[in-house]
């Protein structure tokens, strides 16, 4: 039995290519419309089938004999089954390490999109139906990975942007970019007396949380534990004024919540690796 999945990319003749959730799918939508047109959700070619029992329980799987369709980095690729499993994708990550400024590069070029992505929104689409305008439009925007111009051949400079919507644990050990608007701000000192932050996506399922740690305030591009807290107090403000949704994107390794079964973080260990509405972490201190 292959693994059971959450979320799966519909492309259908004549319309925008779109995330599902296997929730909003029934099976006689499914074998009249969908089938044969859903892969994978991290833009991978392996296509996914839906099923549906008879108390009612929904997922997306891997099609029969496709699990090798996935690509290397993906979780569903066929040989990151259980935790051994797990090991080969982290694996997989060490050996794609990349240079600060060019993570940096990567989330200046995905803001722009996604920024255009999220003002498109406010404006109706002829060709959108109701379903779309529920699912917001977010779901157009790649979750697959993004090659930029001149280096279509140099796998190892591949970063795997995600909308935070679509965050599940399956992505755990994976690293990745993740976007989104926030919700909220935590922050607090742990029991050592290191200081550390949350800042919470607004999602659907899945909890999905930037974490700040130690290590983010520790390292050549920051200056300590008391511009630390100031970086988070700025956020904060910006959170706090309601009038303009405040998108943030961060590269990191997705790891488990500590204290809750459910939910995610995008660890996050160094300044270089986030940006809040274009912000660099340098820009952000300027506020206050
Ligand atoms: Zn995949």
């Amino acid at each position: 039995m292959s693994k059971k999945i959450m979320f799966a990319t519909a492309k259908l003749k004549g319309e925008k290519e779109r995330n599902i959730y296997c929730k909003d799918l029934d099976r006689e939508d499914y074998d009249s419309k969908y089938k044969n047109h859903l892969t994978c959700i991290n833009g991978c070619k392996a296509k996914i089938k839906f099923t549906q029992r008879k108390n009612n329980i929904k997922f997306f799987s891997t099609w029969n004999k496709e699990g090798k369709l996935h690509d290397k980095g993906c979780p569903y690729y066929v040989e990151y089954k259980g935790s051994k499993g797990r090991e080969k994708l982290n694996a997989y990550y060490k050996n794609i390490e990349l240079d600060d400024e060019t993570i940096f590069n990567r989330l200046k070029n995905q803001y722009y999109k996604i920024n255009k992505s999220y003002e498109g929104n406010e404006l109706p689409s002829p060709q959108q139906g109701s379903r779309k305008v529920e699912q917001r439009g977010e779901n157009n925007v790649d979750t697959f990975i993004d090659l930029d111009e001149g280096e279509k051949n140099y796998n190892s400079s591949n970063i795997r942007h995600k909308d935070a919507n679509f965050v599940t644990q399956d992505d755990l050990g994976s690293r990745l970019s993740v976007y989104g608007k926030l919700h909220s701000v935590e922050n607090g000192v742990n029991k050592d007396g290191t200081r550390y932050a949350y800042l919470n996506f607004k999602t659907e399922n899945t909890s999905v949380n930037i974490l700040f740690s130690e290590a983010f305030y520790s390292n050549e591009y920051a200056n300590g534990i008391n511009e630390f807290e100031r970086f988070i107090e700025n956020i904060k403000e910006l959170v706090k004024n309601k009038e303009k949704d405040v998108i943030a994107i961060a590269y990191g390794e997705i790891t488990k919540k500590k204290k809750r079964n459910t939910g995610v973080n995008v660890s996050v260990t160094n300044p270089k690796r986030i940006l809040i509405n274009n912000m660099s972490y340098k820009k952000i201190l300027t506020l206050s």
